[in-house]
């Protein structure tokens, strides 16, 4: 088992850097620091935490372009999405300031007591193991509402993006969060699946691939301990006859192409109704092919590499087992090492692995539905379930199909998307749990009844 961790920037190709993994001793004093700061942590005001909030947000803002420009360079995604990732911290930042201390109120509820409510206590030392897609966002999202709820917080950042691991440590810790309150760690996987085990931990949260959900919810569900899973997706993009295409088309293109393709709610299964069939082709296409590739550090590039060349070979064979079963490429399919082309792949049908398994690359599946509702039985017809999202001009027949939906989300004339204020996971193999807004605060507490008579 290798002792150290080796970065790579995926479009250069290059080593960046490489780190020792912390031996055993250094885990174990982090543990300590972390179940330490706990039991002092858990009484700091929320005032005072919604300071401490915003002068994160101040450091990320001082400091973004430096930011990014890590992002990029370790897992290769364009400058200006690595920009908007940072900024988007920000936003969660002022999020839970703003709203924390209303949200994390005691909740009085009315019974013969004299008094009783809800007291939404912290559970102590909280595990992160998160991916390298959103290396920012994925941290922060999983780490300021766990902060503020008051827990510490350790981080078992994906490997590929160990700078920014380290990074977001001292972020916290320079924007005056105590020693212990956040700590990252750099493990295998036999350690972090042996920490998870230590009793200091009390719960853990995993984005990441099903099979690490699967991993990891074994090693949860033996020690009993409360798991918050956000696994992959394979969201479906529904555009019906009425779809109004010149409105939205640009928003369809990004729901797939953004992050080349590296979302796990990204629309991955184009199901098209056969009326609107020909144009959203020939205008998707038309799209398609104006997006500008190139060296992810200019700020004109809308595509870049795929984090790993690994990814691109995944992709590859997902498609070439599906061209065998009767899919046709309609657009690009070139590849060159880590760079996958923009694809669009057309007469897909339900039992393809790009139908039925996540890509996690530029590649459009497009699949003709003879009617609506077809369409929405394709929707359903998954392993996961992150999110749908449908494009049509009739909004009130679409909004007749939320309780048929059976994903963590449902947005009609938007793609799927997070927002601090609204709760975000999935449900099947996508994992159970939600983050964000009043979800994610209440995710790591203990909702403790108190009844005084
Ligand atoms: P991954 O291989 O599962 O890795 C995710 C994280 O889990 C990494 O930090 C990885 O560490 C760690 N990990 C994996 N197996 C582990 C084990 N047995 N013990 C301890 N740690 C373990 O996933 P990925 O390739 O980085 O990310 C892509 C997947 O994440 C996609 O399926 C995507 O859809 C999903 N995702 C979901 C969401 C969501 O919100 N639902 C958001 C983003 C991504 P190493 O890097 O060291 O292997």
């Amino acid at each position: 088992m290798s002792k150290t961790v080796t970065t790579t920037n995926p479009y250069t190709n290059k080593k960046i850097k490489s780190y020792d993994y912390f031996s055993e001793q250094t885990i174990a004093d982090i543990l300590k620091q972390a179940d330490d700061r706990f039991h002092q942590w858990k009484t700091v005001k929320l005032s005072k935490k919604a300071r401490l909030l915003n002068k994160v947000a101040d450091h990320l803002w001082e400091h973004r372009n430096k930011y990014a420009k890590l992002i990029t360079t370790e897992m290769g995604k364009p400058i200006t999405e690595s920009q908007a990732e940072i900024e988007k911290c920000i936003l969660l930042c002022a999020f839970y300031a703003k709203n924390a201390e209303n949200l994390l109120a005691d909740e009085l509820i009315k019974t013969e007591a004299q008094e009783s409510f809800i007291s939404y206590d912290p559970l102590g030392v909280i595990l992160g193991i998160m991916p390298w897609n959103y290396p920012f966002w994925q941290a922060f999202r999983f780490a300021l509402p766990t902060l503020t709820a008051g827990n510490t917080a350790i981080l078992k950042h994906a490997s590929n993006v160990t700078g920014c691991a380290l990074v977001i440590q001292d972020i916290f810790e320079e924007a005056g969060y105590p020693k212990g309150c956040f700590t990252t760690v750099l493990a295998n996987h036999d350690t972090i699946e042996n920490l998870l085990k230590n009793d200091i931990i009390k719960a853990v949260s995993l984005t990441g691939s099903e099979a690490a959900g699967r991993k990891i919810a074994e090693i949860a569900g033996s020690q009993l301990k409360k798991l918050v899973l956000e696994l992959g997706g394979n969201n479906a993009c529904v555009v019906l006859n009425d779809a109004n295409l010149d409105k939205h088309l640009d928003t369809m293109v990004n729901a797939r192409m953004q992050n080349a393709g590296q979302s796990c709610i990204a629309a991955k299964r184009f199901i098209v109704e056969s009326g609107i069939y020909d144009a959203f082709i020939e205008k998707f296409t038309g799209k398609i092919k104006t997006i500008k590739h190139g060296d992810p550090l200019l700020d004109t590039t809308q595509i870049s590499t795929l984090a790993k060349a690994d990814f691109a070979d995944t992709l590859e064979d997902q498609i070439i087992r599906s061209v065998k079963m009767g899919a046709k490429v309609h657009f690009g399919n070139q590849r060159n090492g880590a760079y996958y082309q923009p694809t669009i792949i057309t007469e897909v049908t339900a039992d393809m692995p790009i139908f039925k398994e996540e890509t996690f690359g530029p590649v459009a599946a497009v699949i003709k539905a003879d009617n609506q509702e077809s369409a929405y039985e394709m929707v359903s017809d998954s392993s996961f379930g992150l999110g749908t999202m449908v494009f049509t001009e009739n909004i009130k027949k679409a909004k007749k199909n939320i309780i048929h939906i059976e994903d963590g989300a449902f947005f009609i004339n938007e793609m799927v998307k997070s927002d601090p204020r609204l709760p975000f996971g999935g449900t099947k193999n996508s994992g159970y749990g939600r983050e964000l807004s009043k979800e994610g605060l209440l995710a790591f507490t203990n909702k403790k009844t108190v009844y005084i008579k």
